[in-house]
């Protein structure tokens, strides 16, 4: 094995047993080559990420590599473990009830102030300090005097890690959903390399998760120098991958996904070998316009609107059986949407309440 092996220790039980995760590195032949982090399963249920890096190890070792890889599968072991009957919860911490991928941390910078400091330095200087910056705030935020959550410490111990990477990948997969990716704007060319039909084209706002705390802190920087007649390019791409559905283990797919992770690393100089990506028609939407459609009843719901299937105007959606109002009009409710969608993902239950977030659409779709 060409890959060394370690630990990452993200907390203690209360059993006194530790928290860790597995950590994979290939070391640089290329000191200049980007730098790449992969972590998969941060959501409990989402398991096909580990397929995927398990692929990508397999492939890797027999490839030419040029810069610094480091996979982390098993990000999360409490929400991994956080079984009930046959389900995997582990999408929110059972604690305080907040999404495991919306702990990383905004780190609050003033880069204006921070700008004006550094403006004397070339570029690669430039990004080399606010790395260092960046890494200072998650080590201070986890050394705080009053203690941070689990869930932060979590977060952070791997944001320390992607802040460390020039390519930050995060497998995710959607509850019962095709495989999409959400992408920054500024880095839209990229959707074209991966093994991935349906790109979410993101604006530059933090909302928690790790893709944004990869990349807001440097769009930011690369922004405000443009403001005061600076060129830069933002050194940092991070990628959300959602790998269809969760519970799911599918080694052949994951090589699909491999592959196309390949295709783009081959294209970013991380590996010195051609890995050409899938042709295949691409398509993007720009989160603006990425919808969900609430459960306008509470019942049992028959989806039949397939995702990753264009649905027309009119076109039926799902069924709502309620067997309560047997002999009524209410007793087989039919849905339909008004405009032209791509269903992307549905509820992964088949019961639900008035209001559950029953589908999510992407509108609005352009060829990328
Ligand atoms: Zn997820």
């Amino acid at each position: 094995m060409r890959f060394t092996q370690s630990s990452l220790i993200v907390g203690e039980l209360a059993t006194g047993q530790e928290l860790s995760i597995p950590v994979y590195r290939l070391p640089a032949q290329d000191l200049g080559a980007p730098k790449v982090f992969i972590q998969a399963n941060v959501h409990g249920a989402e398991v096909q990420g580990n397929a995927v890096i398990f692929q990508l190890m397999k492939q890797l070792e027999t490839m030419d590599v040029q810069g610094e890889v480091t996979l982390l599968p098993l990000a999360n072991p409490l929400g991994i473990n956080q079984k009930s009957g046959e389900f995997t919860l582990g999408r929110f911490d059972p604690i305080t009830g907040v999404n495991w991928n919306r702990e990383y941390l905004e780190h609050h910078c003033d880069i204006p102030a921070w700008y004006q400091q550094h403006s004397h330095l070339s570029d690669t200087e430039l990004y080399h300090d606010f790395r260092l910056m960046l890494l200072a705030g998650c080590d201070a935020h986890l050394a705080q005097s009053w203690g941070v959550t689990t869930g932060k410490r979590l977060a952070v111990s791997l944001q320390k890690l992607a802040h460390q990477a020039d390519i930050v990948i995060d497998l995710h997969t959607g509850p019962k959903s095709c495989k999409h990716l959400y992408c920054p704007e500024y880095d839209q060319h990229a959707a074209s390399y991966f093994s991935i039909p349906y790109s979410l084209i993101m604006p530059n706002q933090f909302g928690g998760a790790m893709d944004e705390a990869a990349f807001c802190p440097w769009w930011q920087l690369v922004e405000y120098a443009a403001s005061q007649g600076r060129e830069m390019t933002v050194p940092v791409s991070a990628f959300t991958l959602e790998l269809a559905s969760q519970e799911r283990i599918d080694m052949k797919d994951a090589l699909v996904d491999a592959m196309g992770i390949l295709a783009y690393l081959s294209h970013r100089g991380v590996v010195a070998d051609k890995v050409e990506p899938v042709a295949m028609a691409r398509y993007g939407c720009l989160l603006a316009d990425y919808k969900k459609y609430h459960a306008p009843k509470g019942g049992l719901v028959e989806y039949l609107a397939a995702p990753g299937v264009l649905l027309k105007a009119g076109q039926p959606l799902a069924n709502i059986l309620r067997l309560d109002c047997y002999g009524t009009q209410e007793e087989l409710t039919s849905v339909q949407l008004a405009q032209d969608c791509v269903p992307i993902l549905h509820f992964a239950s088949a019961s639900v309440y008035q209001g559950t977030e029953l589908y999510k659409m992407m509108t609005n779709i352009f060829e990328l």
